[in-house]
């Protein structure tokens, strides 16, 4: 009777330093084969435990600024240490069109660009417990300096004051339950009336008409007896 949308939903993630979001994704990409996680573009260098392809496309400045002139990016944004990240246009929209959600997992600055141009887009924010907790989380890896914590910091408080321009809010204390609520929230948003392209309703008259008829037929069945 209904005909949902063929097209998926753009979903972004984004989160605090240390808000665990890569995990919840990880878990959602377990979970659901119908949802991809778009690979951004960074001329950041690529960490020892990273996957060129995989994690990111690395690329260095300059092939990441000819991909700008380009028009290559959904949006980019100069997110840590004045590096690029990017979002990439084409894969996207071909994931979309076949029907797939895709999940952006970026900064604030791109959320905004990207709900600008597509006001559809599902916008989630997972936050960590508590700044005592990131405090917690950042000591425990140990893989940056003093100037490079203190700048995640600021980061962290900067994105937290720009809530307002998400949808959804989900505090990650417990990764079950927060991989639950994001799970929650991308079924809810498939369900939605907007998503409806064509309903179907039925010949009323007829099916009101067969109605009566099986009820005849029952009736008399019960006067036979
Ligand atoms: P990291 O360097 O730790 O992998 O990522 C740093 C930040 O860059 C994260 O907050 C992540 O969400 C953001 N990020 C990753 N890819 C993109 C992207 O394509 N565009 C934007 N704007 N931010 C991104």
């Amino acid at each position: 009777m209904i005909k949902t949308k063929k097209q998926g939903n753009l979903i972004i993630i984004s989160g605090t330093t240390c808000a665990g979001k890569g995990t919840v994704i990880k878990k959602i990409l377990e979970n659901h084969n119908d949802i991809v996680l778009s690979i951004s573009y960074t001329s950041r260098p690529k960490r020892e435990n990273e996957i060129d392809g995989v994690d990111y496309y690395f690329v260095n400045s300059e092939e990441f600024e000819a991909k700008i002139a380009n028009g290559d990016f959904l949006e980019y944004a100069k997110v840590q240490y004045g590096s690029y990240y990017g979002t990439p246009k084409a894969e996207i929209i071909e994931q979309l069109n076949t029907g797939k959600d895709v999940i952006l997992e970026i900064d604030v600055q791109g959320a905004k660009q990207i709900k600008e141009l597509f006001p559809e887009t599902v916008l989630i924010f997972i936050m960590a417990p508590s700044m005592e907790e990131v405090k917690r989380r950042i000591k425990m890896r140990g893989d940056e300096n003093n100037e490079q914590i203190i700048s995640r910091f600021k980061t962290a408080y900067n994105e937290i004051n720009q809530i307002n321009n998400y949808n959804y809010v989900v505090v990650n204390d417990d990764l079950q339950e927060a991989v639950k609520k994001v799970e929650a929230i991308l079924i809810s948003e498939k369900l939605r009336v907007d998503r409806i392209e064509e309903m179907f309703v039925e010949n009323q008259e007829e099916i009101i008409h067969e109605f009566l008829i099986d009820k005849e037929l029952t009736n008399s069945e019960i006067t036979v007896e």
